[in-house]
């Protein structure tokens, strides 16, 4: 049984860090935090580059684009040996037509066997007949995918060269990133090398625990967690000295008191 509990909220936690620091380098973790976020936006933007998902999806269409070239080549190509089987079937038939005729006309055949060869020559002018016409449909058919082979190939090219302007795009954009890394890297190694070492810790340790290394005290809203502040931590805050490293009791993360605070 605790006999002290009554329908107090708990008290505040502990907002002293029992670290000073001279409020001028207080502001500087400010600026700091700003340089972390700005160089996590930008390792954001790398991951997300729309240059990056243009190019992607480019490929993506190339890739479709040529798998649909080789599968009407390979039609052409079953095509070309349907084609050739008729071819010569048709040669066959019109062959044996010309020798049957042949034979006909010279006579001195049965009259048995003369029926026999009209008949023959009948089947075999139909025979004919079927296989021009199976010739000119699949010669139709060629014509078509053979279009197809070509228009698939020509979008293959157009897409190569606009890949390739892509890839110069993706490029300059990831070039430009790297140099506004590289600016901002250098920047903030410039601001942590004027802290003390202790207080560039302590705000590494915000960093790695909350996601931020700290935030200014707008009001009594902590611009880090966004949450308003209760008004004793706002009171102990306030009344804590200036040299006073603070952290939020809400976020962990120290928070700056500045000119609106
Ligand atoms: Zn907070």
């Amino acid at each position: 049984m605790d006999g002290r509990r009554g329908g107090r909220a708990p008290a505040a936690a502990v907002v002293l860090t029992s670290m000073k620091a001279d409020p001028q380098l207080q502001r500087r973790l400010v600026d700091l935090a700003d340089l972390d976020i700005r160089l996590s936006g930008l390792a954001h933007r790398r991951q997300e580059l729309p240059e990056q998902a243009a190019l992607d999806e480019l490929e993506a269409e190339r890739r479709s684009a040529a798998e649909s070239a080789a599968r009407a080549s390979i039609q052409v190509e079953d095509l070309d040996r349907a084609i050739a089987k008729l071819k010569s079937d048709l040669q066959a038939v019109r062959k044996r037509r010309a020798s049957d005729s042949s034979m006909l006309g010279a006579g001195g055949l049965s009259e048995r066997q003369s029926t026999e060869l009209e008949y023959e020559l009948g089947s075999l002018a139909r025979r004919e007949e079927n296989l021009e016409a199976e010739l000119a449909e699949l010669d139709e058919r060629h014509s078509a995918l053979s279009a197809d082979v070509q228009h698939s190939g020509d979008m293959v090219s157009d897409l190569d060269a606009r890949i390739a302007t892509a890839v110069s795009e993706r490029d300059v954009a990831l070039a430009d990133l790297e140099d506004a890394v590289t600016a901002a890297l250098a920047e903030r190694a410039r601001e942590a090398g004027e802290l003390p070492e202790d207080l560039l810790a302590l705000y590494t340790r915000s960093a790695e625990s909350a996601g931020v290394g700290a935030a200014t005290l707008n009001g009594n809203r902590c611009t880090a967690c966004a949450m308003d502040l209760d008004r004793s931590s706002v009171s102990s805050l306030r009344a804590a000295a200036a040299d006073e490293v603070v952290t939020c009791p809400e976020c962990g993360v120290i928070v700056v008191r500045t000119a609106t605070s």
